[in-house]
């Protein structure tokens, strides 16, 4: 067990302040991740300002990206100095039938959340990544693929897969028409992701008036085949 520095609410109603945060040591299937970069997800604000007593102390983050600085003995898919990418789920029963299909969100036994919740072995209260180090699972870290700007592939961990999901289950893809509610911390992903996909996309939302120079703004950095923008009313 060693600390590293990290951010965390200890107290109710409080802020989040600097704080040693434990870590375990690592286990032969663990990754030593150097945390470079982290989102601020909603949920992290959600966590914060509605913790309780039972809660604490809460270290947030859930969508981050960093560099591995060890692995355990068993470890094979990941070596010292690979970039890598972790998100909100860091442990699973691994048996269940959503498990074995992959879709560990759906673990019988609900998912070991990345913070706030209870470790698998040890039973030990898990802590997120506004902090320097998080040791996690290899079978739950992923490999950052080269090129991609660090800061803007952590928000995908979180923001990205939630709305990745669904368009990869139902099909988002040329010939489909995709309307995105709101364009917000995911909305505004889910309308690259689907675009991307070749999907004709459609972002509705409530912030700017019809001709407001908000949205010339965006209507004007439009190509002829990016998404389109319909105002919803509130
Ligand atoms: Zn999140
Ligand atoms: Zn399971």
């Amino acid at each position: 067990m060693r600390d590293v520095t990290g951010w965390a609410l200890t107290e109710v109603g409080g802020r989040l302040h600097p704080w040693r945060v434990p870590r375990r040591d690592p286990r032969p299937d663990d990754v030593v991740v150097r945390v470079t970069h982290c989102g601020v997800c909603h949920t992290d604000v959600h966590a914060v300002q509605g913790a309780g007593a039972a809660d604490l102390p809460l270290v947030p983050g859930h969508e981050f990206v960093g560099v591995v600085e060890a692995v355990g003995p068993a470890v094979t898919r990941f070596a010292v100095g690979d970039a890598v990418a972790v998100g909100n789920i860091v442990d699973s029963c691994g048996t269940c039938a959503a498990c074995r299909e992959g879709e560990e969100s759906y673990c019988r036994e609900y998912p070991t959340l990345t913070y706030g919740g209870t470790d698998r072995v040890d039973g030990s209260r898990t802590h997120g990544a506004y902090a320097s180090h998080v040791v996690v699972r290899d079978a739950f870290t992923y490999a950052l693929p080269p090129g991609l700007d660090p800061a803007a592939a952590a928000p995908l961990m979180c923001a990205g897969i939630t709305v990745w999901q669904p368009l990869r289950r139902y099909g988002a893809g040329p010939g489909v028409r995709v309307g995105v509610v709101g364009v917000g911390g995911l909305g505004h992903l889910a309308v690259k992701l689907a675009h991307a996909l070749g999907a004709r996309v459609t972002a509705f939302t409530t912030w700017g008036r019809p001709g407001s120079s908000r949205l010339r703004r965006w209507r004007s950095r439009r190509r002829p085949d990016a998404p389109a923008v319909a105002r919803r009313s509130a």
